[in-house]
Order: C-alpha cells, then sequence, then structure tokens
C-alpha cells in the first residue's frame, strides 16, 4: 500500500508543479501582451449635475486622442476616442439631469463613440485634461443649458468632416448611371448580400432576459453563412462580420457596389406589445402596409441618428424614370423573396400574423437590389427571445432560409435564360 501512496503523491505534486508552471507562463505571457497593447483604455466613467448643468469625468489610462462634436435634431454631444477600449461599467455613465441619453460604442476598428443626448439645449462651457497620479488622464467636461440659438451657433462653427465610417460614402450613389434593369443581367452568376441588422454602437434591441439583438443577427448570419455550404451558384457577401457599427446606407451601397442579386437583411427588434411573438418579412414601401411596420421602421431607420451620424436625404437623390423603372422592377423580386419565405416557414417557424409586411425601411432602398427585411421575431417577448438565442432553432431556421433563397435562386435563374 505504502509506496502506492508515495507515487500518488508524487503524481500530485507534479501536476501541481505543471500547473503552476503553466500559470506563470500564461501570467508572463498576458503581462507580455499588455505592454505591446497600443489601445487606450478609458477605465472609469462618472456623470454629475443636474437640471442646468453636467459635469462628465472620464478616465483613461494614457492621454486620449479625441474630438467633441455637436449634433441637432435631437440635440447631442459626441466625444469621438481614437484607438480607446470603453472599458466602464454600464451603470457608470447613466443619463440624469440635462441628459436623456447616453450610449456609447465601436463606430469602426479605431474608433469609439460616446454619445450624451440633450434633454434641453445645451453647450460645453469647459473642457479640460487633467494628469492625474501615476500619469493616467482624465477629461472633464462642463455643459451648460442654454438657448437653441446658442446651440445652434457652436453646432455652425464645429468642423465636421464627412462621416468617416461609412467605406462607400464618398462614391456615393451615382445618380442614375449604374441603376440597371434586368435585360442587362443574364448572368448564372447570383450575389447575396448578407446584412447583420445593428453592429458596434447600435447594439439595437435588448431582450428582458439581456440579449442584444447585434448579437442575435451576427450568430443568425453567420450560421447562415454555413447553411449556404449546400449549395452552389451563390456568392456570399456579408455587411458586417465583427461587431462593427455600419449606416444603413453603407450596407445598401454595399449591395448596390456588387451589383448584388438580392439583400437579406436580418433583425431581431423589441415592441411595445409584448405579447406578440413569431418572425414577419418585410419589403419595402413608401406607404406602410399598417401601423405596425410603419413604427417599426421607425425604430429601424433611428439606426443611424442613434448612432451620431449625419442623416443626408441620400435615398431620394436617385430620381428619374430609370429609377422608378428599375425600382418597380426590383419590388417584384422582393415580393416574390418574401412570400416565398412566409411559404417556406410556414409550420416550422411561428410566424405574426399577416407576416408580410411594408413599409419605408431605409435598408432596403436600393433601388436595383431585391431587398427584403426579416425580424426573426421579438425580444420584447421571453418565449421568442429564449429561441432566438437557442442554437438548434438558429441551425433550424438558417437551413430553411437558405433552402427558399436557393429555390428563389434558381427561378430566378431559369427566368433569365
Ligand atoms: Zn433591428
Amino acid at each position: 500500500m505504502r509506496p502506492n501512496l508515495i507515487r500518488h503523491k508524487h503524481i500530485w505534486q507534479s501536476l501541481f508543479l505543471t500547473l503552476c508552471l503553466t500559470l506563470l507562463t500564461s501570467f508572463v505571457q498576458s503581462i507580455g501582451a499588455l505592454a505591446q497593447e497600443t489601445t487606450n483604455i478609458a477605465y472609469s466613467a462618472r456623470v454629475v449635475g443636474d437640471n442646468e448643468r453636467a459635469r462628465i469625468l472620464i478616465d483613461f489610462n494614457k492621454e486620449p486622442i479625441f474630438k467633441i462634436r455637436y449634433l441637432a435634431n435631437p440635440n447631442r454631444i459626441i466625444v469621438d476616442l481614437e484607438q480607446t477600449k470603453l472599458a466602464f461599467a454600464d451603470e457608470q455613465l447613466t443619463a440624469r439631469g440635462i441628459l436623456s441619453d447616453i450610449r456609447y460604442g465601436i463606430m469602426s476598428e479605431d474608433k469609439s463613440r460616446i454619445i450624451f443626448s440633450l434633454k434641453t439645449p445645451a453647450v460645453l462651457e469647459d473642457q479640460q485634461l487633467q494628469i492625474l497620479e501615476g500619469d493616467t488622464y482624465r477629461l472633464v467636461m462642463d455643459v451648460s443649458i442654454s438657448e437653441q440659438d446658442d446651440f445652434d451657433a457652436v453646432l455652425k462653427e464645429q468642423n465636421w468632416e464627412v462621416v468617416e465610417t461609412n467605406p462607400s460614402n464618398d462614391e456615393s450613389v451615382e445618380k442614375g448611371s449604374r441603376i440597371r434593369v434586368s435585360e442587362n443581367k443574364n448572368s448564372d452568376k447570383f450575389v447575396l448580400v448578407l446584412d447583420a441588422g445593428h453592429g458596434g454602437i447600435d447594439g439595437g434591441a435588448e431582450g428582458r432576459n439581456g440579449a442584444i439583438e447585434k448579437d442575435i443577427t451576427l450568430d443568425f448570419v453567420n450560421d447562415l453563412q454555413k447553411a449556404f455550404e449546400e449549395y452552389d451558384g451563390i456568392e456570399l457577401l456579408l455587411t458586417r462580420d465583427s461587431d462593427q457599427f455600419m449606416s444603413l446606407s453603407a450596407r445598401v451601397q454595399i449591395a448596390r457596389d456588387a451589383e448584388a442579386d438580392l439583400l437579406i437583411s436580418i433583425h431581431a427588434d423589441s415592441i411595445r406589445q409584448r405579447s406578440l411573438r413569431g418572425a414577419s418579412i418585410y419589403t419595402l414601401s413608401r406607404e406602410a402596409s399598417d401601423e405596425f411596420a410603419s413604427n417599426l421602421a421607425d425604430a429601424e431607420n433611428l439606426t443611424d441618428v442613434l448612432a451620431g451620424l449625419h442623416i443626408e436625404d441620400a435615398p431620394d437623390d436617385v430620381t428619374g424614370i430609370l429609377v422608378d423603372l428599375a425600382r418597380r422592377e426590383t419590388q417584384g423580386f422582393s415580393d416574390v423573396m418574401a412570400d416565398r419565405i412566409v411559404d417556406d416557414f410556414k409550420g416550422q417557424i411561428r410566424l405574426l400574423n399577416n407576416p408580410h409586411r411594408r413599409a419605408g425601411f431605409r435598408v432596403l432602398l436600393a433601388p436595383d437590389v431585391p431587398s427584403v427585411l426579416i425580424e426573426l421575431g421579438f425580444l420584447s417577448n421571453l418565449t421568442d427571445e429564449k429561441l432566438l438565442t437557442d442554437p438548434k432553432w438558429r441551425e433550424k431556421t438558417t437551413k430553411l432560409l437558405a433552402k427558399s433563397i436557393s429555390e428563389y435562386q434558381k427561378a430566378v435563374l431559369r427566368d433569365r435564360k
């Protein structure tokens, strides 16, 4: 017995030693990684104030590179930070007093943004960058209530560069020149753009148990991409494949630049009627099919505003008969796709009543790319939230949807011949 016991002890000792060594190695590695890290970290934040003024304090581990700007409709103050990780806890930045809302997050690979929405017009009275102990930095912003005229004056003074977060915005919508009607499209190529709704600073809806729409849509699109491995002849393009902000017009532009044959935008929003659940499918229309669809489109279209973007009236600057023609034809294709999804989901995936609805969703505005938006379910409903975060449900739904899209693709290619 005894030798056996000793051997046992010996094994435990060496196991313990190995564990210590592993821990030590990973500790040393993480120290190394930290040292190499160039990203600044905003590790703490605070807002104090009343109905007249607010003081905003943000602490950084290095000197921050930042820009403070104003935006109107609604009035907002925006802080853009280069290479900064916003690591403070959510509850540290809660809106109070003259601030009606605070949101923050990633805008692009190297930029983060904090948006302070104002209950009343207010301007920055003072801003300071203080050096604290241990070479850390504190940004202090004092905001005071003002007249709308004062706000408008500082708004006018500022130099706001063209939205940087929109990679294809510069070439913008080339008026009319690239609109095509189906006669020009007779190849066997079929380009499908998958659009995971929201991302980065724009989290989208939040479930009652904490699920976040931008994660649900990204997971769904990733699985959908996998589901297409079974099918040939479909070229896939994703508007985003990470937690990244992207404006609605940039999403549309990606589809247009790719001369895509179809854009599918995935969402899972939240609505006031908590009992409502099930998937619903949307296509574009100037006139909404019903109030429900209209409200949903309004909420979706707010995305860019909430992320602190300038909203140009981009969508309608493509005008003319050619656009109308393309749009009408595109609309037909969009409706066919939407109805097919409804048919294929029936009896398999729970659907909202009248599941194909219409409204003015900005992400569906490409005049030459048939576009469909799918609300997978509603995060405001507990049962839906559970399903939406369930990998099994996701697998089933993505497989059904991939099949549905592939049938549509075959029909379109057949018609082209
Ligand atoms: Zn959404």
